[in-house]
């Protein structure tokens, strides 16, 4: 993979959480209050399923002058892993418990 996309990637993905973290994130849903809930630890719920993802990649041609003279796009096969979590959390202000289910695909 392209370093400078997964630079983009990582880079855009820090902002968009820590914006959803600080806007969004540790409102408890039975007593609404922010800044309550904490997280606890989480569980794989499912079987490690592997599959494949395929991906399209560009290709960027340059001539000995660093100039770009073409672009190619290939498609390329992705060995991913899928599988299930069961996050737990409870709130510190009211004491409710409760959990989200979230499907996570990883490269492996
Ligand atoms: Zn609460």
């Amino acid at each position: 993979m392209d370093i400078g996309l997964i630079i983009i990637f990582v880079v855009v993905g820090l902002i968009l959480w820590l914006i959803l973290k600080h806007v969004f994130a540790n409102k408890c849903p039975k007593c609404q209050q922010y800044r309550a809930v904490e997280y606890e630890g989480h569980k794989i719920t499912s079987e490690k399923e592997p599959f494949f993802k395929t991906l399209t990649r560009e290709d960027i041609h340059k001539n000995s002058e660093g100039k770009e003279t073409g672009r190619t796009e290939r498609t390329e096969q992705v060995r991913m892993i899928r599988y299930s979590t069961r996050n737990y959390y409870h709130c510190n202000k009211c004491g409710y418990k409760f959990c989200k289910d979230k499907i996570v695909e990883e490269e492996g």
